[in-house]
């Protein structure tokens, strides 16, 4: 049994030290260069012609790749090599199977890492800490722990018992079939775990990357095939939402989705999955973590200062584009009344630019799309009559798609920025009466379908809990005096319910039992030769 991984430490990237320098150098290359990326399929390169192209979110001027796009015949072919390949996989073994993947953290943590965080600096607009904490120190802990749990389901799951003349046994098998991974831009370490935590268990992987983080998706697959993972394990296509779950969910070997991304995605897959049901070998497992509608609840008697640094952090971290970020806070008001101006001094110090500014807190959101429609949420909170934006509320998408933090104060708790995710640099803020907490807890447990994350801001432990208990439910993180961002690997597994997904906790052992289908082996060493019984035997 191996030993326990320890978190991969976070490279502080400080002026002067070395890791700085290394990732400047490596940006600059990577500016220089446009990557011509095909899709893998069966370990070969393939390169359709049918072309898109990636821009830098905060210079979308600048072309860092073109992408070439698997069509419905390279999508069946991707499901096919993963069906070829399964066997040779589950042979190699557990353990094989593990040093692959503990060779990929391996590389992530040392001469990867700079190629890896440069492309997810360019490639998705995150600052140098920002790409650090996910595409290097996040990823690494996936592989690390998703290993040792899986070697610990081989000894907790054998069979407690076994009598007299029979051996118990229980194989770890994989589904059988392949799994498909559809992943998020906004992390990359989302984006290489989703196909390689089932991997790990014997299954293979048809992988959708997202069309906004093809550079650093490919990058991942780069490093996974100079790991050693064997051909067709793994296959990536860059591909439509439309056609991969045509082709994928009508193969009889679908046997799962691994997801993350937005609600409608998710549930629009979960429908398709309903209806192709009766063509498939077996019941596929349904794995999503979806969208949030993060909360921060603030107790009349808090730490005033911690909640600021935590509003402003959890709100405005990557430009608010975490499914985990603060995007609605309930603050008392004689506490907003003290903190709420100096948060927006503080928010007004906040930089934004290009990611390869080091002093800049703040780059770009990922696309067009998503500029549109979070500005379109600030416009409309300037024309409401129940709003006021009190700080931040431009934008600005002629280089990049900046848009400013911004903090909406609403008397309405049900408006639409208090209950819609907008998956942006937007907190709205309610100010509630100081002697109504309990309502404030019932408002946010009530007023957003999502649950995903969501911290208490509380001195006194009775208030603390009050807020656990009235909160079971709303969220699936939930913090105490702390942001409601920056989840860890083994330290506090992720996701969330209702609306906000399947809650199989991406980073704990919970997530890889959903990539297992066990088989109970009884061997009898003492096999019956009477058909008899005794109960059959005549009374005397
Ligand atoms: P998205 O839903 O737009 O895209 C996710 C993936 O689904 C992409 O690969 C996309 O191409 C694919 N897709 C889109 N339409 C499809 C279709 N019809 N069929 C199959 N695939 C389709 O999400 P996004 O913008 O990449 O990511 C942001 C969303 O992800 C937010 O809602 C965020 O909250 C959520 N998210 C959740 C978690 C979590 O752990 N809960 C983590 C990260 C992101």
């Amino acid at each position: 049994m191996s030993s326990q991984p320890v978190n991969e430490p976070i490279l502080g990237y400080a002026p002067g030290s070395p890791e700085r320098a290394a990732l400047q150098t490596e940006l600059d290359r990577q500016m220089a260069e446009v990557v011509e990326i095909p899709c893998i399929i069966n370990g070969e390169k393939v390169f359709t012609g049918n072309t898109t192209t990636q821009v830098i979110p905060h210079k979308h001027g600048h072309i860092i790749a073109n992408v070439h796009q698997a069509g419905k015949a390279e999508i069946a072919a991707a499901c096919q090599a993963a069906i070829d390949a399964q066997e040779a996989w589950i042979d190699m073994g557990l353990e094989a199977r593990c040093a692959i993947f503990e060779r990929c953290a391996e590389l992530l943590a040392g001469d990867w890492r700079m190629k890896v965080n440069a492309s997810t600096m360019l490639n998705q607009s995150k600052t140098a800490f920002q790409a650090e904490i996910d595409a290097a120190c996040e990823l690494i802990d996936f592989w690390n722990f998703n290993c040792f749990y899986a070697r610990q389901f081989h000894d907790m799951y054998q069979p407690l018992v076994s009598p007299d003349g029979v051996k118990n046994s229980t194989e770890i098998r994989p589904l059988e079939g392949f799994v498909l991974a559809i992943t998020p831009f906004n992390f990359s370490s989302i984006a290489a775990n989703l196909p390689s935590a089932p991997a790990i268990l014997g299954n293979t992987a048809v992988w959708k990357p997202s069309r906004n983080s093809y550079h650093s998706n490919y990058v991942l697959m780069e490093l996974m095939i100079e790991a050693g993972l064997p051909a067709g394990v793994i296959n990536f296509v860059p591909s439509s939402g439309p056609d991969i779950s045509d082709v994928c969910l009508s193969n009889p070997d679908f046997a799962g989705v691994h997801f993350t991304g937005s609600t409608a995605v998710f549930q629009g897959l979960w429908q398709r999955i309903g209806e192709a049901l009766p063509n498939l070998k077996s019941y596929p497992r349904i794995v999503g973590e979806t969208g949030g509608k993060d909360f921060v609840v603030a107790h009349p008697v808090c730490d005033e200062q911690g909640l600021l640094v935590a509003l402003l952090r959890g709100s405005f971290e990557y430009q608010g584009q975490k499914c985990s970020a603060a995007s609605r806070a309930y603050v008392p008001r004689s506490v907003w009344g003290r903190m709420g101006w100096q948060l927006v001094a503080e928010v007004r110090k906040i930089t934004m630019g290009d990611a390869r500014d080091f002093t800049n807190f703040m780059t770009a959101v990922i696309d067009q799309r998503a500029f549109d429609k979070i500005s379109g949420y600030i416009d409309r909170a300037k024309a409401s009559d129940v709003c006021e934006v009190i700080v931040g509320g431009g934008y600005d998408g002629s280089v990049g798609w900046f848009i400013e933090p911004t903090i909406i104060v609403t008397s309405d708790p049900n408006y639409e920025s208090m209950v819609e995710e907008i998956f942006g640099p937007v907190l709205t803020v309610f100010a509630y009466g100081d002697d109504d907490f309990e309502g404030a807890l019932k408002m946010c447990d009530e007023a957003s379908p999502y649950a995903l994350t969501g911290s208490i801001f509380a001195t006194n432990d009775a208030d603390v809990q009050t807020a656990f208990n009235t909160l079971r439910f709303t969220a699936g993180n939930f913090y105490i005096n702390d942001k409601p961002t920056g989840a860890v690997v083994a330290q506090q597994p992720f996701g969330g319910a209702r609306a906000s997904g399947t809650n199989d906790k991406a980073g704990g052992p919970l997530n890889l039992l959903r990539w297992m289908s066990p088989r109970s082996v009884k061997h009898t060493l003492d096999t019956p030769q009477d058909w008899g019984y005794t109960f059959l035997e005549p009374d005397e």
